[in-house]
């Protein structure tokens, strides 16, 4: 989790940064070969071998993170109640992006090297949330205007964030309606 959550805050911004990802959080637990490049739907490979890109700046891999970034937010999004749409875990356990971990309850990612790199992104999501549905179902917040994640439904219920409160919204709809 805190791998998936790490790609969500803070995405990785060059091939560099984002091979290590991949060892820190995928390769060295055993969980995935180390990828030789990446893919996103659209876009092309990009590979993570040195040497690095031409461009230093890397664009093509800053945008293929942007587009899986966005595309891992979206579904976690459309979890959220009440569509409570729970299709990408299904997704995962189809294709084998995920598996059971041992003979405990548990789920562990198991994603291929060739999968998008956002399948990849929501396969440690999916893990955890398989793993933890209750704590899960009770607690991730993901604000339906910025796609912020948090684990405090408390102040700005699941579906906000302290800067966008569905809650506070309402009220304000509420006070400006002519009285009857
Ligand atoms: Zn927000």
């Amino acid at each position: 989790m805190l791998a998936a959550l790490t790609f969500v805050d803070r995405p990785p911004q060059s091939a560099a940064a984002l091979a290590a990802w991949f060892e820190k959080h995928l390769v060295a637990p055993g969980w995935m070969p180390r990828p030789a490049h990446v893919t996103e739907g659209f876009s092309e490979q990009v590979t993570l071998a040195p040497p690095a890109a031409a461009d230093p700046e890397e664009p093509e891999l800053r945008e293929l993170v942007g587009a899986a970034r966005f595309r891992v937010l979206a579904s976690l999004r459309a979890f959220m109640p009440p569509a409570a749409d729970d299709r990408f875990l299904t997704a995962a356990i189809r294709a084998g992006r995920v598996r059971p971990a041992g003979d405990t309850a548990l789920w562990e990612p198991c994603p291929r090297a060739e999968d998008l790199l956002s399948d990849i992104v929501l396969s440690l999501f999916a893990a955890d949330i398989l793993s933890y549905r209750e704590f899960h179902d009770a607690y991730l917040c993901v604000c339906k205007t910025c796609l912020r994640i948090d684990f405090d439904p408390s102040t700005s219920g699941r579906t906000g964030c302290p800067e966008h409160q569905p809650t506070a919204t309402v009220s304000v709809m509420r006070r400006s309606r002519p009285p009857l």
